[in-house]
């Protein structure tokens, strides 16, 4: 993905104020909107980079997060998962620039609108995340009632002109000497309104569909990780496009691996013997079993690393490391027969001392005999 600098595509310095960011947004959103350039695909595309851009550096928390991490920080799990093209953001925003620009004459009715962005969870094994899957799931999406074709008005039916405003979507009040222009709020300024309402969709000319969503999960995925599917959030409005789908990862814990960024680590337990003595051990990864030799005197605690058998990153090739931890097990029970050799193992030591010269006890009870 070849993304702009969020900063360079609204031509502001990367210290611009709140107010500098708005007022560059508003100016560009005017000159690349779509229904000022035809639908030119160049400029609708703009026109998202614009949107997503302002989304970003308009909010404090993200922008501080683009700050820290760049394009990354999506991945940082920074976006919050809200819609970037949703209602909120689209509606508020441009609805905003247009009744400024278009002194709000335009109906919405007749306003192309991107759909909004939806997010579904979708959980994943430790394998599955690590080594990349092919995942089919369902999701909930709106989509124009196909019993109605979206208008809202029963079958038969065709919506009317809105009763309170003539169609015009505005009602005029006098306010002293002054005639203030309001939204109709009996049709929401579309004009329109619904007398006989589609049984389907309730009037709202929208319904919710179950669609099947097949998805290549990439490797190196973690927990709240953010995949987005074009196009397959809401149904846009009027011919808008649709929102996007985002799809948050959830990361099952694994039974043997734990993750830490790109390492894997891994506790393993060997016993007092093996790491007095040395040994040999199979150790499993993601990649199948390896061995791994513990050195002679091994202490428990002490880390080894296994290179390259670690989580790799979908954007870049690096791979992590698995970093095996070793810890000495004490048995809880044992023989009689076992009793008596570690009883015997210790008088040897004691009579050695326990790192074959004098242990420290030893040493502070010398000098006290002195
Ligand atoms: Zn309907
Ligand atoms: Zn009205």
């Amino acid at each position: 993905m070849n993304k702009r600098d969020y900063y360079e595509i609204l031509g502001v310095p990367r210290d611009a104020t709140d107010a500098d960011i708005k007022k560059a947004y508003r100016k560009l959103a005017l000159q690349h909107h779509p229904d000022r350039t035809n639908g030119d695909k160049g400029s609708e595309e703009k026109f998202k980079e614009i949107n997503e851009a302002y989304s970003v550096l308009s909010n404090q928390e993200k922008r501080s997060q683009y700050d820290t991490y760049g394009h990354n920080f999506e991945r940082m799990g920074g976006m919050g998962h809200e819609d970037i093209f949703g209602s909120t953001v689209f509606e508020d925003l441009i609805g905003d620039v247009f009744s400024d620009f278009f002194g709000g004459r335009r109906s919405s009715r007749s306003r192309k609108f991107r759909g909004k962005d939806i997010e579904a969870e979708l959980d994943l094994t430790f394998e599955e995340a690590v080594m990349g899957a092919d995942k089919e799931f369902t999701i909930k999406r709106t989509v124009a009632c196909t019993q109605c074709s979206g208008t809202g008005a029963r079958t038969g039916t065709k919506p009317s002109v809105c009763r309170a405003c003539h169609g015009s979507g505005q009602i005029n009040y006098r306010q002293g000497f002054l005639t203030v222009t309001k939204t109709c709020h009996a049709c929401n300024g579309s004009g329109y309104e619904i007398i006989d309402k589609c049984k389907e969709c309730n009037g709202t000319g929208r319904v919710l569909k179950e669609e099947k969503i097949k998805l290549h999960v990439p490797s190196g995925v973690d927990t709240d990780s953010v995949l987005r599917i074009q196009g397959k959030g809401s149904e846009g409005y009027n011919g808008g496009p649709a929102g996007d789908l985002h799809v948050v990862t959830k990361v099952k814990e694994h039974a043997l691996f734990k993750r830490e960024e790109q390492n894997i680590i891994l506790d393993m337990f060997i016993s007092y013997a093996q790491a007095v003595l040395g040994d040999t051990i199979k150790i499993p990864t993601l990649y199948g079993d390896e061995e791994l030799k513990i050195p002679v005197g091994t202490d428990s605690g002490e880390t080894f690393v296994l290179k390259h058998k670690g989580i790799g990153n979908p954007y870049d090739s690096r791979k992590g490391d698995q970093i095996v931890r070793v810890h000495i097990e004490v048995p809880k029970h044992i023989s009689d027969r076992q009793k008596e050799i570690l009883k015997e193992f210790d008088e040897i030591t004691k009579a050695y001392g326990r790192t074959g010269s004098k242990g420290l006890f030893d040493k502070v009870k010398d000098l006290f005999q002195q």
